[in-house]
């Protein structure tokens, strides 16, 4: 079968009939109509109509009849334009075919498990991830592939304008605490003892500061052994950069450029700057969040100092208990019915929050005038307004009033979908309350407090600034990063405050304390998750779908089937012996990230 121009299946446009081409791809679909055979061929370009008649190959027409859906063929042919009327204004490709002089089958296919073709169609992921490369054959899966490769790209060449070095860490390293639980690696050369994977280069980097690296990026695989949730995958990609001598505006400036360019050319969107600010306790306060979304524009308000004096019981017992107010109005929500405000309550409930209250409502009789008129303008409602109400402690307050904020906005319509809204939460704290009410870092514990508040460390911890900072865009948190603690002395006190003791201390952070007596530039950096960027250029809000090879929701491969057994000599070699496998079902809870 004689070749022609070797040309990709989408390629092929109205100039260029008259070639004589060679393709090669899957085939996509296939129609026989009364002897003329209709295949299309597909690859990662596209896909191309390729014509079978039996008046003009005879041979060929007759292979043609072999052909069924994802076999791999060789098509030889010459290029024409559609008779008028059956151009295809859906395929690129579509003014065109190519009419078939050979044909050859490089590998037959089975019926797939699910259907190739066909944009999108809901098909349960389990079978998606185990046949993967089936599911990334499918067209809208290699866009993501493609974006995936061009915010690379993109970085890549931003971070060398700007600059900074592209150094590779270790996978096998030790742990760095940032929230979560490590994975273990069991060394053979030294039995008993283990390697952690790394939760992210935080340590790494910090110590190229003191090697002088000066500004250092990496697009850095991080795993986090996280139980189960939504947002969170166990295996990620990391964005992740650090410099020395910055300010908190150095970084800002490298990063909001950074976003910048790729939002331009990958959306095609100028994203305005510099990008807003606001503080995380104002931030908590306003929108109930600490990663808001702005594309609407509800906002909270406190209440506590309208209602210190109340007579309602139900404001009365919380303040009491130093507990906060806080309120929202509806737009228009005089119009919700009973069922969608109980609808509301159940959320909040939900949420952990005691219920909800509302004004004008049940509790009006119990409230003065003075307290409904205070109401009111404290969150600027309107005549047809409603206002949202909810009295607890303040995290789950603030809790509650978020999750009101964004579920009102959906329901109502309030999002403006179109727009990109960035901004950073700055400052943030040093410490924070875990669940339990226990003391824990902010966001790590290297991150360096603002100098003026360091003389209420000890005294107040929980109002101590930190110079650290979070990307947040449409409520998605995108990343974070801080300026670093870079003396000796600090640092130790820090992880003492934390709950560590010296000798926990020096077992696990010994190198990169010793470090700090060697000249230390004062530096800092960020870190954001790449597949989060990806999903908000691709439009998916499933994180598997930007990741080639992904894991479960519950860390599992379901292509390899790992976590599998191991050969028993794999774990005497290993010096290591299983235990029975737990009874009783429940899973161990991490341990605290407070204590790192
Ligand atoms: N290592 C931090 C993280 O993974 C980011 C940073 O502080 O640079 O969140």
């Amino acid at each position: 079968m004689s070749g022609g121009e070797r040309v990709n299946c989408g390629a092929l446009r109205a100039a260029d009939a008259g070639k004589e081409v060679e393709l090669f791809g899957w085939v996509a679909r296939r129609r026989d109509h009364g002897g003329l055979i209709f295949i299309d061929v597909r690859d990662r370009w596209g896909a191309v109509q390729v014509v079978f008649n039996p008046a003009d190959a005879t041979q060929a027409h007759a292979a043609a009849s072999e052909l069924r859906g994802e076999y791999v063929v060789r098509v030889t042919g010459s290029v024409r334009k559609r008779p008028a009327g059956s151009e295809n204004p859906r395929m690129a490709t579509g003014e065109v075919e190519v009419l078939a002089k050979g044909v050859e089958i490089l590998s037959t296919s089975k019926t797939p498990p699910f259907p190739i073709e066909g944009e999108e169609q809901d098909v349960d992921e389990s079978l998606r991830l185990k046949y993967r490369y089936l599911d990334l054959r499918r067209p809208h899966m290699q866009r993501f592939l493609e974006i995936r490769h061009r915010v690379n790209k993109v970085t890549h060449a931003y971070f060398d304008e700007q600059d900074f070095l592209e150094v590779e860490t270790p996978i096998l390293t030790k742990s760095t605490p940032e929230g979560a639980r490590d994975f273990l690696v069991p060394s053979r050369l030294y039995p008993g003892k283990f390697f952690a994977l790394p939760q992210s280069p935080q340590q790494l980097k910090q110590l190229l500061m003191v090697a002088g690296v000066g500004r250092y990026y990496q697009i850095a695989h991080c795993m986090r052994d996280e139980d189960l949730r939504a947002d969170r995958a166990a295996e990620f990609t990391q964005l992740d950069m650090e410099m020395s001598f910055p300010t908190e505006e150095t970084i800002f400036e490298v990063l909001e450029g950074l976003f910048g360019r790729l939002w331009k050319e990958l959306a095609g969107v100028d994203l305005p700057r510099p990008w807003p600010r606001i503080d995380m306790k104002e931030s908590l306060l306003r929108y109930g969040t600490d990663k808001p979304d702005l594309r609407f524009d509800l906002e909270i308000a406190d209440l506590s100092q309208v209602l210190a004096q109340t007579e309602a019981q139900v404001f009365r017992k919380v303040l009491g208990e130093r507990g906060v107010v806080r309120g929202m109005a509806v737009p228009g929500g005089k119009d919700l019915t009973r069922k969608e405000l109980d609808e509301l309550v159940v959320l909040a409930k939900g949420a952990g929050g005691q219920g909800l209250a509302w004004v004008p409502g049940p509790l009006d009789k119990f409230l003065s005038e003075k307290e409904l008129a205070g109401i009111r303008a404290a969150t600027k409602a309107g005549d047809g307004d409603v206002v949202l109400i909810a009295a607890d402690r303040r995290r789950r307050a603030e809790k509650v009033m978020g999750i009101m904020r964004t579920e009102i906005a959906r329901r109502r319509g309030l999002v403006r979908d179109q727009e990109w809204r960035f901004l950073w939460v700055y400052p943030m704290y040093l410490f924070d309350e875990d669940d339990e009410g226990n003391m824990t870092y902010g966001h790590h514990p290297f991150t360096r407090p603002m100098e003026g508040d360091i003389p209420i460390i000890d005294t107040r911890p929980y109002d101590v600034r930190a110079h650290s900072y979070d990307i947040v865009c449409n409520g998605y948190e995108l990343g974070s990063g801080s300026l670093r603690i870079y003396r000796r002395d600090l640092q130790e006190r820090v992880f003492e405050i934390l709950g560590l003791s010296h000798e926990t201390i020096q077992e696990r952070f010994g190198h990169l304390l010793e470090a700090f007596e060697y000249g230390v530039p004062p530096h800092g950096g960020f870190a954001f998750g790449m597949d989060r960027v990806i999903m908000l250029l691709g439009g998916t809000d499933n994180i598997r779908d930007v990741i080639a090879f992904p894991k479960t929701q519950s860390t599992q491969d379901l292509l390899f089937e790992a976590p599998s057994d191991v050969d028993p000599d794999q774990l005497d070699e290993l010096g290591l012996a299983l235990k029975p496998k737990p009874t009783g079902g429940g899973r161990r809870q991490p341990a605290s990230p407070g204590a790192p």
